[in-house]
């Protein structure tokens, strides 16, 4: 499949299901997903998966030893400034 191309829905719908053997079918969702199920099945409510608590314990030994970085949001404060410039813009458009 050529992913720089838009996909053509009229060949079928590209399955999304890693269980399924077909690379497509007439409608989105997969007749397959049962066996999706039976290969990676849900976890009961309750129940941690392990890789979350490896990342749980990965980020408590970061931060025991002071190497986990605040992640600060950008600055948007500008973005209030678009709409006023638009109008301004649209103004010296008609003058
Ligand atoms: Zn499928």
């Amino acid at each position: 499949m050529d992913i720089s191309q838009p996909p053509r829905y009229d060949l079928g719908f590209p399955c999304r299901n890693v269980a399924c053997r077909e690379a497509r079918h007439p409608y989105p969702a997969c007749p397959h997903e049962l066996l999706h199920q039976v290969i990676d099945p849900p976890l009961p409510p309750g129940v941690t998966p392990p890789s979350a608590l490896r990342a749980a314990l990965h980020i408590s030994k970061l931060e025991k030893e002071g190497r986990l970085e605040h992640v600060r949001a950008p600055d948007m404060r500008w973005i209030w400034l678009v709409p006023p410039i638009v109008v301004l813009l649209f103004l010296l458009m008609l003058f």
